[in-house]
């Protein structure tokens, strides 16, 4: 399958900022053979629709509310984003987790919202560093993901999986790609197990991916690609990245 190289720009980033780093990459792209993404905060959203209209970059957003419409104050609803041409939306990063308490039923029935929008949901799952020194990890990352398979099985082939060990966050530290890999293959039993459609279903890796751990970790066998959070702020450091994907 196709590889896939998704930038989280997190809460970073300007309209000045955006332009100019959007500049770069399209000039750097040529015809890199896999498939881009950046997940913008919702605000810049607009200025991405207009800056990648027809271009190889397709546009993410970082979160999306598990409601339709209604009394929500501050959330964004599934059929907004699609109307700024949002392809992909996390669901479940790390971060949302920890800091705004989601749980694995809410980050499922957001996946639901976004796939009712027509928005592939890229489903994040990831164990924390006591819960992998427990001997977790395994158990963790299945319950994280069997919420969102229970809920959204008859769709379960349009989502997109992400193995983000949240000590490997930001951290610098790097899962080993033999670490990365066997929690992959974990994921990839559960998929199959559930859909027939598992084989097609992309599992990336996220967690501090950079240009000089990227190929070896793009080589394993179930990783399809990579989600990169500070890589892909800076231009040469996410070009270099797609170039091992391509
Ligand atoms: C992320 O935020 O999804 C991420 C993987 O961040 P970083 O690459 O900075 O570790």
């Amino acid at each position: 399958m196709k590889k896939r190289i998704f930038g989280n720009w997190k809460m970073n980033g300007s309209l000045a900022a955006n332009a100019a780093l959007l500049d770069l990459l399209k000039q750097g792209l040529g015809h890199a053979d896999c498939e881009i993404a950046v997940c913008a905060p919702a605000p810049y959203l607009v200025q991405l629709q207009s800056l990648l209209s027809g271009r190889a970059i397709a546009i993410g957003a970082q979160d999306v509310s598990a409601q339709a419409s209604g009394a929500f104050t501050g959330e964004v609803s599934g059929a907004m984003l699609r109307e700024f041409g949002v392809r992909y939306v996390l669901v479940g990063h790390s971060e949302r987790r920890q800091y705004h308490a989601e749980s694995d039923e809410l980050v499922a029935r957001k996946a639901q919202a976004a796939l009712a929008s027509g928005i592939t949901p890229v489903v994040c799952v990831g164990e924390t560093l006591a819960q992998r020194e427990a001997g977790e990890t395994e158990a963790v990352v299945r319950r994280q993901l069997s919420a969102v398979v229970q809920r959204n099985g008859h769709c379960l082939s349009e989502i997109v999986l992400a193995y983000e060990p949240v000590w490997a966050i930001g951290t610098g530290l790097t899962a080993t790609p033999a670490q990365a890999q066997a929690v992959h293959a974990v994921l990839r039993a559960q998929l199959l197990a559930a859909t027939t459609a598992a084989a097609r279903i992309p599992i990336l890796y996220g967690g501090s991916m950079n240009a000089a751990n990227a190929a070896e970790l793009l080589a394993q066998a179930d990783i399809d690609g990579g989600l990169v959070g500070g890589a892909s702020l800076k231009a040469a450091d996410f070009l270099a990245i797609v170039a091992c994907a391509g």
